[in-house]
């Protein structure tokens, strides 16, 4: 199948383009390399360097005519949604809808959208957290990304689209960025291979469901494969784990006996997130398959590598 993957150059969208290449398809990416780097999109897929803002995204996308659009770009920083909520709302809202635009006009049936489980249901003592629960995003980046969702919903109904949605759990796993807010797997990562301290947030007791970047990919490419499931399926482990205990994993990974150093509490951080996967099983035959172990060895084996280079 013609794929194109829209964020193909960032750190989710690389793993779900290695892997739709490695399952046979072929496979167009747009990014505009705000976060994505040329060098992480393999040479068998093709890079269109453009804004999902730009007019031209009609020109790309009715020149690729693909079979399936995978709707990863976004502004993915919650706290640069807080800072300028303009921007995150442009890249995230308009960004989305230049795109359905493009799809409608190109003639494309089908779209799956990359959006988010923890920063959409917010706060929440239903854990874990089914796709019907009411979505309280306390963060703008959660509001556009919901937003972009119902957008989706809109574009299948008004030309006859078929549009899924994962909402992803937090992801983890090679080339993720450390820098800025990324993930706190990918920070403690390269801090401990670096020998510079850890700050923990707070006591470190809350949680977050972390979710292997290669099952996320799986994830995707069942979807791809599986045209006719619409709407929403979240994508998490079901396991909760603390920053504490995250921290005692891959302190021992990486050979450090330092303990971390505890911060202020983040003002308005979430206290436990987890998802509930039973609906993505259920339609995609999809579970997360990768042992948090395993995956944490995998990252950190990474990050050692990408350290010595
Ligand atoms: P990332 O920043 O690595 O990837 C985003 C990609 O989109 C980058 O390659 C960037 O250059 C591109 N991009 C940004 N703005 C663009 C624009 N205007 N036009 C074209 N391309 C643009 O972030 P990520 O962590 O890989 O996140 C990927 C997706 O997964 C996002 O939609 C994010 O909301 C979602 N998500 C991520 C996580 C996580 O834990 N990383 C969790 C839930 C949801």
């Amino acid at each position: 199948m013609r794929v194109l993957v829209t964020g193909g150059a960032g750190f989710v969208g690389s793993h779900v383009v290695d892997r739709l290449l490695a399952d046979g398809h072929t496979v167009d990416v747009v990014d505009n390399l705000a976060t994505g780097r040329r060098d992480r999109v393999p040479a068998a897929a093709r890079l269109h360097v453009c804004d999902l803002r730009d007019a031209r995204l009609d020109d790309v996308v009715a020149g690729v005519r693909p079979a399936v659009v995978v709707h990863v770009a976004a502004q993915a920083a919650v706290s640069r949604s807080v800072t300028d909520p303009r921007f995150d709302a442009s890249v995230n809202v308009l960004g989305t809808i230049g795109l359905l635009e493009a799809c409608r006009r190109a003639g494309v049936r089908r779209a799956v959208y990359t959006s988010t489980g923890g920063a959409g249901y917010g706060d929440t003592d239903v854990l874990p957290t089914p796709e019907d629960h009411p979505l309280r995003p306390s963060s703008p980046y959660g509001v556009s990304k919901i937003t972009a969702e119902r957008y989706l919903e809109c574009w299948a109904g008004l030309t006859g689209g078929r549009a899924l949605t994962l909402r992803l759990a937090n992801v983890y796993g090679p080339r993720q960025d450390p820098a800025g807010e990324a993930g706190v797997i990918a920070i403690f990562t390269s801090r401990l291979l670096s020998g510079a301290p850890c700050i923990v947030n707070g006591d470190g007791e809350q949680t977050r469901d972390y979710v292997y970047v290669g099952d996320v990919a799986d994830a995707v490419a069942r979807a791809v494969s599986s045209p006719d499931v619409v709407g929403v399926a979240n994508i998490g482990t079901g396991a909760e784990t603390t920053v504490n205990e995250l921290y005692r994993r891959l302190a021992q990974l990486t050979e450090v006996r330092r303990s971390a150093e505890h911060g202020p509490a983040k003002p308005g951080e979430q206290r436990r997130s987890l998802l509930d996967a039973a609906r993505a099983k259920s339609l995609l035959g999809w579970s997360a398959t990768t042992p948090l172990d395993q995956g944490l060895t995998q990252t950190v084996a990474w990050f050692r590598k990408e350290l010595k280079r």
